[in-house]
């Protein structure tokens, strides 16, 4: 079954023009403030969508998920304020030797991780 792609299309551009995180609903109200006669549940679903594809990071904050666009099929990690939802793309050299170093010291092959720094923003810091 293929789906209608100009919701996901104008999900993916209103999550691209998003800073840092952002909700399903948040989404939604920015898409109806310009006129799109999109639905919420279309919003969730090509929300999930891009998560699973790799063109969204998700997080879940006090139960609700949260989406914001990333740069897909490129390895690379997240600092993120708890505060705003700033997120910044942060490559890890460091991260990746350890990573693949301790996975091999106790003979893992195909060694993958997730690591995303949480705190706060120069700006929520000075807040
Ligand atoms: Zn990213
Ligand atoms: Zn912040
Ligand atoms: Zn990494």
């Amino acid at each position: 079954m293929k789906r209608n792609t100009w919701q996901r299309e104008a999900v993916r551009q209103a999550l691209g023009t998003s800073e840092g995180f952002v909700s399903a609903q948040a989404l939604y109200s920015a898409l109806r403030d310009t006129g799109s006669p999109i639905g919420l549940a279309t919003v969730y679903r090509a929300l999930s969508d891009l998560a699973v594809e790799g063109e969204a990071d998700s997080l879940q904050q006090e139960g609700e998920s949260l989406y914001r666009a990333c740069t897909p099929h490129t390895h690379h990690h997240h600092l993120i304020c708890r505060n705003c939802g700033l997120t910044v793309e942060i490559e890890a050299d460091a991260v990746e030797s350890w990573a693949a170093s301790v996975a091999a010291q106790h003979g893992f092959t195909q060694p993958s991780h997730v690591v995303d720094v949480f705190g706060l923003c120069a700006a929520c810091s000075r807040g």
